[in-house]
């Protein structure tokens, strides 16, 4: 049986960014992958979901320069174009993958991995055996089993649609549903909402959610809140959504109903109750270092629960894979998190309810897009809100709503993670003009220090 350092199970963000890792750190190591290196995200997540939302943003930016008759018209786009170019993008960066992976020396091995006793993992005929073993399966969709759930697609079908659908009903408001449904809409989809929670995004700052929603109406999406999917039926090539709202059935027709109500951990080849591998609630149960309760086998990314995010899995890996060196490891208090809706929004760190629950006297400052030289120059609309501690003037969080809202809150995470005072956000120089300028001026406004705002 051939000895490694390092198994890995799954080849999505956590496990193959921490195969390259491992194996440039000197381990020896084998990755096992049974579909496509680089996971959901990489092939029907993330990743292709971006291409899908980057080109519903051109076109909404190409429409309001129509208006402003700077552009004449906004003219044909090809929906097969959009969707051959997504897979182009797909193809490119697996092919990066398995070109890193290759180049580190990690030994990557197509095929189903099955856990066994002791680290030993078999694929196929052949067994291997692992110093260390990390589990990294990932998820998949949830499927709720609603009378007529056949009839509808999951987020990796919409993602491989042949023709634009005509209308759209989206089951589940949560970051899947925005996200497909603001991007369908801006091709011309007719979408519904229906979300079973009395609110869109019920656990972020209430005033960004505001601003968030009044923007994501102006496409034209119909937002069902508080409303429950019952049940999709037939209607020769259409379904019929139906669903309770306010007490009353009511139904919508449409071409496509995408089920986008979670996504559930994969345990393909980890049979853990004959492993004897700990569980918390669905998911694999796991310490800091991401150790499971079994010597030498450790479990990241959605299979372990925490935030179902990529660059959550990544830090998971780092955290696992000090471990297994033997060196320290500090990973970040806070894990930023996006939505790519249109427009964005991003998030890190404690809002007004959250900074309050944990012991905070929190002040909260706001920059407006339309008060910013860059954001008029792009004719972006958007808002960034800085929550703060008001004894201490710790930066506690950040919410950015518009235009660039995920890499502006790159900066914000390390603001928060290293919680600058008021006077350091007085002593930082930010680029001008630049949008980055409006989080040291919310930051700034948080105690009525903004010089550009009234
Ligand atoms: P989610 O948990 O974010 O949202 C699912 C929504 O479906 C919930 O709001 C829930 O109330 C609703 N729902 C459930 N049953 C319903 C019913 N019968 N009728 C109406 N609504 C119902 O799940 P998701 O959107 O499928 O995303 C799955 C995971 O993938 C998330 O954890 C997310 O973090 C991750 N993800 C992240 C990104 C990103 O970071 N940009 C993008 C996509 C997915």
């Amino acid at each position: 049986m051939e000895q490694f350092d390092l198994l890995i199970i799954g080849g999505g963000p956590g496990g193959y960014s921490t195969g390259i890792a491992a194996a440039k750190a000197g381990l020896k190591v084998a990755l096992f992958e049974k579909e496509h290196l680089g996971g959901t995200c990489l092939n029907v997540g993330c990743v292709p979901t971006k291409y899908l939302v980057d080109k519903a943003v051109t076109m909404e930016k190409v429409r309001s320069l129509v208006q402003k008759e700077i552009f004449r018209d906004a003219g044909f786009f090809s929906f097969k174009k959009i969707m051959k170019g997504k897979q182009e993008v797909v193809d490119k960066l697996v092919g990066g993958v398995k070109m890193l992976l290759k180049s580190a020396g990690a030994t990557v091995i197509n095929g189903e991995a099955v856990l066994e006793k002791d680290r030993t993992v078999r694929c196929g005929e052949t067994q291997y055996q692992g110093k260390n073993v990390i589990i990294a399966t990932g998820s998949e969709p949830v499927i709720i089993p609603i009378p007529g759930h056949e009839l509808c697609i999951d987020s990796t079908a919409v993602l491989n649609l042949e023709r634009l659908p005509e209308s759209m009903v989206v089951m589940g408001g949560g970051v899947i549903g925005l996200e497909l449904a603001c991007a369908f809409a801006a091709y011309g989809t007719e979408v519904t909402i229906v979300e079973m929670l009395p609110e869109l995004m019920g656990r972020e700052q209430k005033e960004a959610v505001r601003f968030w929603q009044n923007q994501v109406k102006k496409l034209g999406i119909s937002i069902k809140t508080g409303a429950k999917m019952l049940r999709v039926e037939a209607d020769g090539v259409y379904r019929k959504a139906v669903y309770e709202y306010k007490g009353q059935e009511e139904t919508v027709r449409c071409e496509q109903v995408l089920m986008a109500v979670g996504r559930k951990p994969r345990f393909d080849g980890i049979n853990a109750e004959a492993l004897g591998l700990g569980l918390n609630g669905r998911f694999l149960a796991v310490d800091e270092h991401q150790r499971t309760n079994l010597d030498g086998v450790y479990a990241i990314g959605d299979v372990a629960g925490g935030a179902q995010l990529a660059h959550a899995a990544y830090a998971e890996g780092e955290a696992a894979l000090a471990d297994i060196l033997g060196k320290p490891y500090t990973r970040a208090k806070y894990t930023p998190a996006c939505t790519y809706t249109l427009p964005c929004f991003a998030s890190v760190g404690l809002n007004t309810e959250t900074a309050k629950a944990a012991g905070y006297e929190p002040v909260m400052g706001s920059f407006n897009y339309a008060a910013n030289g860059m954001g008029l120059a792009e004719g972006e609309n958007g808002c960034v809100y800085v929550i703060c501690d008001k004894k201490t003037t710790k930066t506690l969080g950040v919410t950015i709503v518009g235009a660039n809202a995920s890499e502006l809150i790159a900066f914000a995470a390390l603001a928060v993670e290293k919680e600058l005072t008021l006077e350091d956000w007085e002593g930082q120089i930010v680029a001008h003009p630049s949008l980055a300028e409006m989080v040291r001026e919310a930051a700034l406004d948080a105690f009525k220090k903004a010089v550009h705002k009234g």
